[in-house]
């Protein structure tokens, strides 16, 4: 192959990245981040955010009464998962010992982690409009949110996005619900019950045959060229990302409720997907702000879409797509399809994030299937990145402290899938572990 990639030749990009071949042959991988620290490039107030959610929930919870059980917090619990690692320690021989599952799949609104970043950055934006409009104080009870007068207000303001599916399903379905008009940018891959929930809620998509990175650029250009409309950039926000690491505070406390210690003796491991690494870093952000080095994140990629592994790994971030090193992007696990990562996210993991690991389809299928019949609990396969990563860098390496260590494995979505597609997934699931006890 004579390819050449930023006036590098491909066999000197190898040669200065070994694991690059193992990555253009989409086998899975373990990449040790060696540049970690505890030094934090840039700082960003989480506390702020978690203020303004508090101020809606009183909204949320009149609009949408799942949200209720949490007073208006949209947040999901954790649960210890015995049945699963003991499956997992007969099928992989080894058992990660004290396995919890964050269940991000039951956040309400959106059933997945995207409820975090995506809902925050419209409530953000509707809070500014309100206040600049002299409509609304910090002081006021939220809940006239709800109000007609709000609605017709909000409904001269537009907001827009791209997405591979999840953003915009939570964009769409709270921008809707305060009035906004609202304009989702599909990509090719996103699902087809996605699209049609968002329209059965009065939101435009449009869609395209291209990837996430040709939507979300589609999507901000159109956006550039109206004012009116405000653009939820999930390759450069801060909000979004701030939206996301508000979970870390809450996690602490639920850890604390279980018993749980996060300490030199007993560090937390925690397993995140990562598509174009909004949710995983601003979660990894807010965990280190909480856990400082008692905390090891690791991300989980698709093995055809590795974007972040790729740009971590050259130093190069968002100035290289997996497409440049022939990886075609094409995964079932659609909320990680990215083939460029977020260049923001990316600069700002580097001395933050412990290691990637790439999965293959197949394991996200079969660990699907193997979570349903140990624990009943649905998830979308993109969902089940992170359990896969957990095998993988037990494969890979021996984990220090493995005995004493806890594992959260952060399941990112599921809930909503439609029960059709989730037989679907989960039949493909079950026939891969049969063929493997045939071979
Ligand atoms: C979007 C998504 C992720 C990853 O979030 P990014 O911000 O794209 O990195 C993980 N899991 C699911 C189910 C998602 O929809």
């Amino acid at each position: 192959m004579s390819r050449v990639i930023l006036g590098k030749d491909i066999g000197q990009w190898m040669k200065d990245f070994p694991q690059l071949q193992q990555l253009m042959k989409t086998e899975p991988i373990t990449w040790i981040n060696d540049r970690k620290s505890n030094h934090e490039p840039i700082h960003l107030t989480i506390e702020e955010a978690e203020q303004r959610l508090r101020r809606f929930a009183p909204f949320l919870a009149s609009v949408f009464p799942d949200t209720q059980a949490n007073q208006g917090l949209i947040e999901s619990p954790i649960q210890r998962v015995v049945l699963a690692e003991q499956e997992i320690e007969k099928r992989f021989g080894k058992n990660p010992g004290n396995l919890w599952l964050k269940c991000d799949h039951q956040l309400p609104i959106s059933g997945s982690i995207k409820a975090r970043g995506g809902i925050y950055e419209v409530l953000a934006h509707a809070e500014k409009l309100a206040f600049q409009h002299g409509m609304l104080r910090e002081s006021d009870d939220y809940s006239i949110l709800a109000d007609e007068s709000f609605r017709s207000f909000f409904s001269s303001h537009k907001i827009a996005v791209g997405s591979t599916g999840n953003l915009g399903l939570s964009i769409g379905v709270m921008g809707a619900a305060l009035g906004f008009q609202v304009t989702v940018h599909m990509s090719a891959d996103a699902k087809q019950w996605k699209k049609d929930l968002l329209r059965t809620r009065g939101v435009e998509v449009i869609e395209y045959t291209s990837d996430y990175s040709k939507a979300v650029e589609e999507g901000r250009k159109q956006a550039e060229a109206d004012p009116t409309t405000h653009f939820v950039d999930d390759e450069n926000s801060t909000t979004l990302f701030v939206g996301y690491a508000t979970a870390a505070k809450r996690l602490a406390g639920q850890l604390a409720e279980q018993g749980i210690e996060v300490s030199a003796e007993r560090p937390l491991h925690v397993y995140l997907p990562c598509g174009v690494g909004g949710g995983p870093g601003g979660v990894t952000y807010g965990l280190k702000q909480e856990f400082g080095e008692h905390v090891q994140c690791f991300f989980v990629e698709p093995t055809h879409s590795p974007c972040m592994v790729l740009g971590m790994m050259t130093g190069y971030h968002d100035r290289v797509s997996v497409q440049d090193f022939g990886i075609d992007n094409q995964t079932i696990a659609d909320g990680l399809a990215v083939g460029r990562a977020s260049g923001f996210v990316g600069k700002l993991m580097e001395p933050l994030i412990s290691g990637i690991m790439t999965a293959e389809d197949s394991m996200l299928y079969k660990l699907q299937a193997l979570l349903m019949d140990t624990e009943k609990i649905q998830l979308e396969p993109s969902a089940v990145a992170g359990l896969a990563g957990l095998i993988q860098l037990q494969k890979d390496h021996a984990v220090q402290h493995a005995k004493a260590a806890t594992h959260l494995v952060w399941a990112t979505g599921g809930s909503m899938v439609p029960e059709e597609q989730m037989q679907q997934d989960y039949q493909t699931g079950k026939r891969l572990w049969e063929m493997e006890n045939i071979k």
